[in-house]
């Protein structure tokens, strides 16, 4: 079964692609499960335009969709929460409205507002890399959450990455919090179809998260545009496969349940 757990359709400012065209691709496809991560993004007020206002259209857009496709495919309710870990409470007050059956919790920006997830505006430093894996530390370690999002996402306009060595005991900390928790960590390879060319988190570190124990991974194309949607879905697995990986997960009420691959 193909599944993608990370979709952006048209209640996120930054993506072309509507819940229909999503969920007709993924059925003509053969996908048995999507998940629409609508950004949730306090800090990011470029991106935000989905507080209360456009929350409620999206569950009920969503809700009759789900009726539409039936047994078709099965479609889950998501959002791609931003800094979550900063921005809790306002964020659960809106979810209380109708809880996310996923959230995808991500860092897009630093503390005070430097950008990871666009093609970068000032050569990266080493304090912008530590910063960006501390962040993730602290999300990761508040787990009030089902998936880490792209981690590594800094890299996804670069060619060539500088050495990041140095972050490395800081990155094994977010991969022994991940596997302690039980959180489940993305492969998002949204960073195939960019200059990195290569999937988040990088083979090393997701070799470094097998040897840590960690099992739990699953996959998002973090589509925004309808031709990305399963453009590298095939890549993505010959990758994992490559690195020890036989399984990704699904989420089923509120467990993970393994798909061979
Ligand atoms: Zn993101
Ligand atoms: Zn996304």
């Amino acid at each position: 079964m193909k599944i993608d757990y990370h979709l952006h359709a048209d209640y996120s400012a930054d993506s072309s692609n509507t819940m229909r065209g999503l969920a007709r691709s993924a059925i003509d496809a053969g996908y048995g499960s999507i998940a629409f991560t609508e950004h949730f993004d306090f800090g990011q007020f470029d991106l935000c335009e989905f507080g209360l206002p456009a929350y409620l259209p999206y569950w009920r857009e969503f809700d009759a969709l789900r009726r539409e496709t039936g047994d078709a495919i099965e479609l889950l309710f998501g959002v791609e929460a931003g800094e979550y870990h900063r921005h809790w409470r306002a964020a659960d007050a809106i979810f209380a409205f109708h809880p996310p059956e996923i959230i995808v919790a991500s860092i897009h920006m630093s503390p005070d507002g430097f950008n990871y997830s666009m093609p970068l505006t000032r050569p990266i430093t080493p304090d912008d890399i530590r910063v960006y894996y501390q962040e993730n530390l602290d999300l990761a370690e508040f787990g009030r959450f089902d998936v880490l999002g792209h981690l590594g996402i800094w890299k996804r306009y670069l060619r060539s990455v500088p050495d990041e060595s140095f972050a490395a005991p800081l990155i094994d900390e977010v991969l022994r919090t991940l596997v302690r928790r039980e959180t489940v960590l993305e492969v998002n390879y949204s960073s195939l179809r960019k200059p990195l060319n290569d999937i988040l988190p990088q083979p090393a570190h997701l070799a470094r998260f097998r040897e840590l124990g960690g099992r739990l991974i699953t996959i998002g194309s973090d589509a925004h545009a309808p031709e990305q949607f399963d453009d590298h879905y095939d890549r993505c697995l010959d990758i994992l496969r490559s690195l020890g990986f036989s399984e990704i997960f699904r989420k089923r009420g509120s467990d993970w349940e393994a798909i061979q691959i």
